[in-house]
């Protein structure tokens, strides 16, 4: 819910553009409409419709009820409340944040576009990320998103015409074709989160998101890939990260790296440990500027009630926790590796609806193992004369794939 105060000069021109007349003036719609949209009282067809008599809470709650077809009561808030004090405890929670994770990744995409982040200095350092997503991330919808982005970004936001021609860098900006694509799925955004939400309108959100999809990309690459995978992140959080703030200290971890990683374990511990830095940091500014979110205070994570085992001492004297890394590696592989994608199981228990079991696949796919080949990715970013060509081959592999896949389905 979002909540607009057309007394402000600042909301003028957006309260106009939904003709409001009256306070309170409701509006009901999905949440995607509401971006850059509007309501006219005289639009015959709108998926934006005011609430004309929700003047008390009864009234207001049965309007609700009706269009969504449910009974839902006043008592329900509680366990919303439940749901948040849950959220840092209850391993199972994770399993919500692969809707956060899809709804980061569109919101990051979005970003880049929209301050037009993308020029000749940064275009390669996108690739790269790209890169990481097509083979790592841990929707399947996503995966595929990229993917078409990947094999189509030479067309899209051609290297040669960004620096000398400024018409032509529209193209890598939200006005060119680039910004028709859906980076997930024409499902997101959904225009709320679930793991990451807020107990207040403006906290958590985004970039508790952006640090989930992070995580669960750093539990899924290969020994192989994990200082690529080091390196794309760090490039990609000072390149598109909009918090400056975040990006100079994000860099000034990633800088203080002189050897390359060789094991996968080593860059997720280090992202693990880099995240706590922040969440220390943070916790004593946001107790000193009440600027955080009182039901999520920044804490060193996992608390014990999560990982027991990762304790290994703490001390008495500074609070300095002495951790068994072994310990932390296995958690963090099975928090962001299999915990992330149970959903499918959980909804097909709760639900057992053949609807929900499709969206749940969507979602998260038969496995997080690589669907697009890492080799054609690479390749598309070195060798954009083979452009056609990779994108063809890319293609037709696809095809083979989702035609062993769905034949494995029906085993
Ligand atoms: C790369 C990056 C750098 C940032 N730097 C800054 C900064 O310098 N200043 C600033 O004000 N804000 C910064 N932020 C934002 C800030 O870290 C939080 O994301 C934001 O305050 C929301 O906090 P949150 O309570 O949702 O938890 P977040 O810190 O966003 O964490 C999200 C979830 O990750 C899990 N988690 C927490 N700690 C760890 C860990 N160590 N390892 C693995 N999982 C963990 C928890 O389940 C938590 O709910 C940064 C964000 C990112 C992505």
């Amino acid at each position: 819910m979002t909540r607009v105060d057309c007394a402000l000069t600042v909301n003028s021109n957006l309260c106009d553009k939904f003709s409001v007349t009256r306070f309170p003036m409701l509006f009901w719609g999905p949440p995607k409409k509401f971006i850059g949209g509007g309501w006219d009282p005289k639009q015959e067809k709108s998926e934006i419709i005011p609430i004309e008599n929700g003047q008390t809470a009864d009234i207001l709650l049965g309007w609700i009820n009706k269009q969504l077809g449910r009974s839902y009561g006043f008592d329900d808030g509680k366990h919303e409340k439940e749901h948040l004090q849950a959220n840092t405890s209850d391993s199972g929670q994770i399993a919500k944040a692969i809707y956060d994770i899809e709804e980061a990744t569109f919101t990051a995409f979005g970003i880049i576009l929209d301050h037009k982040m993308i020029t000749p200095a940064t275009r390669a350092s996108l690739i790269k990320f790209l890169q990481l997503l097509v083979a790592h991330h841990p929707s399947k919808r996503c995966r595929k998103g990229s993917a078409e982005i990947l094999v189509n970004f030479d067309d899209l936001c051609p290297s040669q015409t960004m620096s000398v021609n400024n018409e032509k860098a529209e193209s890598c900006s939200k006005k060119g074709a680039l910004g028709n694509y859906h980076i997930c799925g024409k499902e997101v955004p959904r225009g709320y989160w679930m793991y990451c939400r807020g107990s207040k309108n403006d906290t958590r959100g985004f970039s508790c998101g952006l640090w989930v999809l992070l995580h669960s990309l750093s539990v899924r690459v290969e020994d192989g890939e994990s200082n690529m995978a080091f390196r794309s992140t760090c490039d990609f959080i000072h390149n598109f990260f909009i918090c400056e703030e975040c990006r100079q200290h994000f860099y000034g971890m990633c800088s203080s790296i002189s050897s390359p990683f060789k094991k996968a374990r080593d860059f997720a511990l280090w992202l693990w440990s880099a995240h706590n830095k922040v969440n220390e940091r943070l916790a004593k500014e946001e107790a000193s500027l009440e600027t955080g979110d009182p039901e999520f205070p920044k804490a060193i994570w996992p608390p014990k009630k999560l990982c027991s085992s990762c304790y290994l001492k703490t001390s008495k004297e500074n609070g300095k926790i002495e951790w068994d890394e072994n310990e932390v590696f296995k958690f963090l592989v099975s928090y962001y590796g299999k915990g992330l994608v149970t959903l499918q199981k959980e909804m097909e228990q709760q639900s057992g609806s053949q609807t929900e079991k499709i969206v749940a696949e969507e979602v998260v796919g038969s496995t997080h193992a690589v669907v697009v080949p890492v080799g054609a990715a690479l390749a598309i970013a070195v060798a954009s004369c083979a452009f056609g060509a990779l994108a063809y081959i890319w293609r037709s592999r696809q095809k083979n794939r989702k035609y062993k896949y769905n034949s494995l389905k029906n085993i």
